[in-house]
């Protein structure tokens, strides 16, 4: 009998997880993977090579100038490129992994094994680094690029595994940023942005 049950009882183990697996994985087919525009859209310059890191935190930026929905900002995210690949700051590559612009579309950054750049104190080393372009001291947030960057930071978290919890703001990691502005800023401060990636990650 004892024989007999063992067999039976390993069925019954065996069959419950993978029925949680399988629905864990229906959900998690709600967050489908973003559009991201490749670098090759905004005429990105070669990077120079940098130093690797493995991302383990998720940290948002705003790029800190006016850029309005209707500007061209993978013109911009050139410029911005330019700049700090220039005499100014000779940095890598555009010190952002992910940039999204104010209609909502997002771009493609520096390779996300590549530590970033920062003019601030704090060390980038693990941060994966999302940039809003505009400044969001000034402009209002876009309901599109609320879309966008709660859908790319719940991917960036299952695609790279990185904790949701670990997602904060550029000042909550320096004392000389206002970064990334007071309006975007208020969608971290009150838990809306972890709230809606954290749904999201569960497929709701
Ligand atoms: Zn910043």
């Amino acid at each position: 009998m004892l024989v007999r049950l063992i067999p039976i009882l390993a069925l019954l183990l065996a069959c419950k997880p993978a029925q949680q697996s399988a629905n864990t994985n229906a959900g998690k087919a709600a967050l489908t993977a973003p559009a991201i525009v490749p670098r090759a859209s905004w005429g990105a310059l070669a990077p120079k090579p940098y130093k690797q890191h493995t991302p383990v935190r998720i940290t948002v930026h705003h790029e800190g100038t006016q850029l309005l929905p209707t500007d061209d900002a993978a013109r911009k995210i050139n410029r911005i490129q330019a700049w700090g690949m220039g005499p100014d700051r000779n940095w890598a590559d555009i010190p952002y992994h992910f940039l999204i612009a104010p209609n909502g579309t997002i771009y493609e950054g520096r390779a996300v094994t590549t530590v970033g750049e920062t003019n601030t104190e704090y060390d980038p080393t693990g941060h994966l680094l999302i940039c809003c372009l505009g400044n969001y001291e000034v402009q209002e947030v876009s309901a599109e690029t609320l879309q966008s960057l709660i859908q790319l930071i719940a991917w960036c978290s299952r695609q790279y595994k990185i904790p949701a919890e670990t997602l904060s703001t550029h000042k909550d990691n320096s004392k000389q940023t206002t970064c990334p502005g007071k309006n975007l800023y208020a969608y971290f401060s009150n838990g809306y942005v972890l709230d809606a990636v954290k749904k999201k990650l569960k497929g709701e």
